[in-house]
């Protein structure tokens, strides 16, 4: 939009496509519409483009005509309507005659039958006999000898092609490379268009102001549908230097909220959001203004590596000490929980001595998402260092997630909601509930040896079940929990449908 003049890699593109149009011109004259898979057997050189091709083909065809004339000729003479000729490999063309026909016919002896009609039995099958002629052998001549020569004649063509092609290789490649570069270009100013995206401002600062950013995927994935996309806002540019107190937001986001509520979402979307950038795209929010980044670090999720010796907290490991060890100024970060995958104590220590070391050392613009509540703490002595929330509404005893993000600290993460939601059994939402009101309530040791004692699992379940009877099993929970899908052929997936509509119906 506003654009004077294309951009230069566009012109430069559009230069290097070239012209070549002798070469386009030239094969579209020689070559036919509809062109077949392997030139091998020819029939494809456009009719009129050689004449001694053309003059070959004619003779070909025209032997053809010559060769349902004859068909004709021959059951008049002998009086046959049945008779057909025929071609193979083995005889040319021939006559084919049903026996009780040939039969007749050679009653009077085969060289007599010759004579008469110059047939000349070639092959008694059960069912027909067959004859060849003189006429008939040499039309099978003529019209192999025009084949050969017109498919000479089409690869002589072919390989002229070939080399016309050859001859301008280099800027044949330099425009495919060009068309590319359009390509990529196009369908970006497309996505931009469709999908609402802005030119972002990149500056040599290392700033990071995003209003209204989206995820594009998980944009595109909900549409404009009830739950569609709530965008958000994202400033990673720190205090400028003399300015106290973080007023934008500090370098470094810290982002607490309930599971389930956007975080990894709000993390990778500010990172694709400084790619595209970076890659000459428009970007999906309503302002971006990005300062150069020289290296994008993510650790997201949890993937091991078994393969290769690294369990799935090895792999954390490995990939924050790269981070810890080679991000700096210009870098951005994205971190999304570390020390998850240990003992809670140990995690939280390493996950608040990266936070401290991400500010004081690294010093780049950083997203960190946490269910470590406490590291909220660290924002009173690292003056960089913002806590940022998604916000969720309580109602009645369910949680809301807006999918907005706010200053603050979150004060739960309702796991224990997100496992209800997810189908964990009613006993073990119940007694998960008790053992985090005990936890909570302080004095953890306390907490844990009276936990160890009693209140075993049953005791729960059994008042859960009291107050809330277990459901009955349901056998067609059971049929589906039963089925792989990545091995159900479409039978058996048929069977199954069959299965479950059995059980419905009782
Ligand atoms: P966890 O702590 O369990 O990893 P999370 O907080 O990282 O959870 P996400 O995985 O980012 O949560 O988001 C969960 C789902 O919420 C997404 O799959 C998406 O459908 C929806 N969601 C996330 N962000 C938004 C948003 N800004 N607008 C609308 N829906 C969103």
């Amino acid at each position: 939009a506003g654009l004077s003049a294309p951009p230069s890699v566009l012109v430069a593109a559009t230069e290097a496509l070239g012209e070549h149009g002798a070469l386009v011109g030239g094969l579209a004259a020689a070559l036919d519409d509809e062109l077949p898979l392997a030139a091998r057997d020819g029939g494809f050189v456009r009719a009129g483009y050689s004449t001694p091709l053309d003059d070959q083909r004619a003779l070909r065809d025209s032997s053809r005509q010559h060769i349902a004339g004859l068909q004709a000729r021959y059951a008049e003479e002998t009086g046959i309507a049945s008779l057909k000729v025929k071609h193979n490999n083995v005889l040319g063309y021939f006559v084919e005659l049903g026996a009780s026909h040939a039969e007749r016919l050679m009653e009077v002896g085969k060289e007599a039958a010759a004579e008469r009609y110059g047939l000349i039995h070639r092959q008694t099958m059960a069912n027909a006999v067959r004859f060849t002629t003189v006429e008939l052998s040499e039309l099978d001549d003529a019209i192999a000898r025009a084949g050969e020569r017109a498919l000479a004649l089409e690869i002589e063509v072919f390989e002229a092609l070939v080399a016309d092609v050859l001859a301008l290789s280099e800027e044949i490649a330099r425009a495919a490379r060009a068309l590319a570069e359009l390509d990529v270009a196009a369908g970006l100013a497309e996505l931009a268009v469709r999908a609402r995206y802005v030119r972002p401002t990149l500056s040599e600062a290392p700033v990071f102001r995003i209003r209204g950013g989206r995820h594009p995927v998980v944009e595109a994935v909900l549409d404009d549908g009830p739950g569609a996309f709530v965008a958000n806002d994202c400033d990673l540019s720190g205090t400028p230097a003399g300015e106290a107190g973080a007023a934008g937001g500090g370098r470094l986001w810290l982002v607490t909220g309930p599971n389930m509520a956007g975080k990894s979402t709000f993390l990778r979307q500010n990172a694709l959001i400084a790619i595209l950038a970076q890659i000459g795209a428009f970007v999906p929010a309503d302002a971006a203004e990005i300062g150069v980044v020289d290296r994008l670090f993510s650790r997201v999720g949890a993937a091991d590596d078994l393969a290769r010796g690294r369990s799935t907290f090895m792999v954390e490991m490995v990939e924050t000490a790269a981070i810890l060890n080679q991000a700096g100024p210009r870098a951005l970060v994205i971190l999304d929980e570390i020390g998850r995958g240990t003992a809670t104590f140990d995690g939280l220590s390493i996950a608040w001595a990266t936070v401290e070391h991400l500010h004081e050392t690294n010093r780049c613009r950083t997203l960190f998402a946490t269910h470590f509540h406490e590291l909220t703490r660290l924002a009173a002595r690292l003056p960089e260092l913002s806590c940022h929330t998604m916000r969720v509404k309580e109602w009645n005893d369910d949680i809301v997630f807006l999918h907005e993000v706010g200053p603050g600290a979150a004060d739960r993460s309702y796991g224990i909601h997100v496992g209800k939601l997810a189908g964990l059994p009613g006993a073990v939402v119940g007694r998960a509930e008790e053992v985090l009101h005990l936890l909570e309530a302080g004095d953890q040791a306390g907490a844990l040896t009276r936990l160890a004692e009693d209140l075993p699992l049953f005791q729960a379940a059994a008042a859960a079940g009291a107050a809330n009877p277990a459901p009955a099993a349901d056998p067609l929970r059971a049929l589906l929990a039963g089925a792989d899908p990545d091995t159900l052929t479409p039978r058996d997936a048929l069977d199954l449908i069959y299965r479950l509509k059995a059980v419905l119906d009782g």
